[in-house]
């Protein structure tokens, strides 16, 4: 890392790797063992067979299964994959219904919806307002027809604990197959599969200081056969899972999980702290949020809402941490965070949310410091905004247009001379595009008189700002304050 680089807050997108695991790695890669395929009989086969078995048996200790039960894939995304679909397909001639939550990892609820288009019917189940999926809401989601539940364990946005013995027991009771995602709660919670009533498990090791690119699935002993493969050719893991393993990937994967296991009860008590530190420095702003609040939470994780800030503006200020947004704008989808809509915030809030994920290698200091910046980010921004300042004042003329609650928000105060704007202020919220517009167009306003007050049109700043055309609405929202103006223009 270099001195330069932001705080980086962002664990439950992927953690720094351990040097621990580098060295493992690097070692099986560099030693003969990394020349084998490990499903080769001859020695170097052998060895890097031996290799894999000890990491299957270090991953089996940290979650409470056996070894022969894990199945190795690329990350959580295929896990998922393989348990929603290969469970529901191989259970398709007993029923086709399949129940999961709408707070779910797009890597559950794609193959969710994969499974409706191949005839399936899926029930998504709502959280109550604090994230939690009620065992109550799930019960009464099940069918004589259902054959799969899928629930993660600890949700990667908001940290909550949801109670996966109480919902597996639900779906055991009926014979019916229980899937979790579990690749935020591996190393962050203690976790003894084999106590529980759970059928499947994922996991990946990027999430607890291995590298990308390999993760596993839990597969009960006994429901393995009720399992169908995505892939085919080869015959590995069971045949649940074919193609060569990745030796040094799997080796690292093991170590991994055995630092964890070795720090996970002293971590849990450091990170608690350091959550606790954070949410005592961040909510003396006021009209801050803890997304998740009065629900168990892992270590580890901390979201928050911060009324009257744009999530995305909110980011860009902060250019020393490395965090997340639930903000629509950063996001492929255009909306805001669909976990945190579910759990019954407004657009709003949802759009104006921050994830801490922090970890091993996070300091006190490191906290300190990120609460500081956000402090002095949330202040800027609520002053930059139309909420803090009297909407009425004095002779100036004032256009607004938006509010509360939209995306943009923004009021022009003009002082007029002569018939001329003689002088310029305004007050915006909204995206980082929206607050750089409306700088730029008060810069260009004094001096103009009512007829040419517009200077130009949305399409025309657009193109001198290099708006993306999704954001266009946002400038029309400008303009629409730029024509209150002049009809609020003095004489008219
Ligand atoms: C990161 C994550 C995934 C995806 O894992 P990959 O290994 O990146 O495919 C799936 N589910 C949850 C809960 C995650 O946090």
């Amino acid at each position: 890392m270099s001195a330069n680089d932001p705080i980086y807050l962002d664990y439950a997108a992927s953690t720094p790797v351990d040097p621990a695991v580098i060295d493992a790695m690097a070692r099986s890669l560099a030693a003969e063992g990394g020349r084998g395929n490990p499903a080769s009989l001859h020695p170097w086969g052998r060895r890097a067979a031996a290799q894999i078995e000890i990491a299957r048996e270090q991953i089996a200790a940290l979650i409470g299964a056996t070894s022969s039960e894990i199945v190795f894939t690329s990350g959580a995304t295929e896990s998922d994959n393989l348990a929603v679909l290969g469970a529901a397909r191989g259970a398709a001639h007993r029923g086709r219904h399949v129940v999961s939550s709408r707070i779910e990892h797009k890597a559950a609820l794609d193959p969710c919806r994969r499974l409706e288009k191949e005839g399936f019917a899926v029930t998504l189940v709502a959280p109550d307002r604090t994230g939690r999926i009620e065992p109550r809401a799930l019960a009464a989601a099940l069918r004589p027809d259902t054959v799969l539940v899928s629930i993660m364990w600890v949700n990667n946005e908001t940290g909550v604990i949801q109670d996966v013995a109480e919902i597996g027991a639900l779906c055991r009771e009926r014979g019916i197959l229980f899937h979790t995602d579990a690749a935020q709660a591996a190393g962050r919670i203690a976790m003894e599969l084999h106590a529980l009533p759970v059928d499947l498990a994922s996991f990946t090791a990027h999430k607890l200081y291995g590298p990308k690119g390999i993760g596993a699935l839990y597969v009960r002993r006994d429901v393995r056969a009720q399992v169908q493969p995505l892939l085919f050719g080869g015959g590995q893991e069971r045949g649940l899972r074919p193609g060569t393993l990745p030796t040094h990937q799997i080796v690292g994967f093991g170590v991994a999980c055995s630092l964890a296991r070795a720090a996970l009860r002293s971590e849990t008590a450091r990170l608690r702290a350091l959550g606790e530190r954070l949410w005592e420095q961040l909510h003396p702003l006021g009209g801050v949020h803890l997304n998740g609040a009065g629900a168990p939470r892992a270590p580890g994780l901390l979201n928050a809402s911060f009324e009257g800030v744009e999530g995305e503006s909110l980011v860009t200020g902060l250019t020393e941490l490395a965090v997340s947004t639930g903000s629509a704008c950063n996001s492929a989808s255009g909306e805001p965070s669909y976990v945190l809509r579910a759990l019954g915030r407004d657009s709003e809030l949802a759009q104006s949310s921050l994830r801490f994920s922090f970890g091993r290698f996070t300091t006190e200091a490191q906290i300190d410091a990120a609460a500081a910046a956000v402090r002095r980010e949330v202040t800027r921004l609520r002053a930059l905004s139309p909420a803090h300042e009297p909407a009425e004042v004095g002779d100036e003329v004032v256009g607004e247009a938006g509010g509360p609650g939209r995306e943009v928000w923004i009021r022009f105060r003009l002082q007029v001379r002569d018939g001329r704007v003689s002088r310029v202020s305004h007050r915006v919220y909204g995206c980082p595009h929206t607050l750089a517009a409306a700088a730029w167009l008060a810069e260009r306003l004094p001096g103009r008189s009512r007829a040419e007050l517009v200077p130009g049109t949305p399409g025309e700043w657009a193109g001198a700002l290099v708006v993306p055309v999704e954001k266009l609405g946002r400038l029309l929202t400008l303009e629409d304050a730029l024509r209150q103006c002049q009809q609020h223009w003095p004489g008219v």
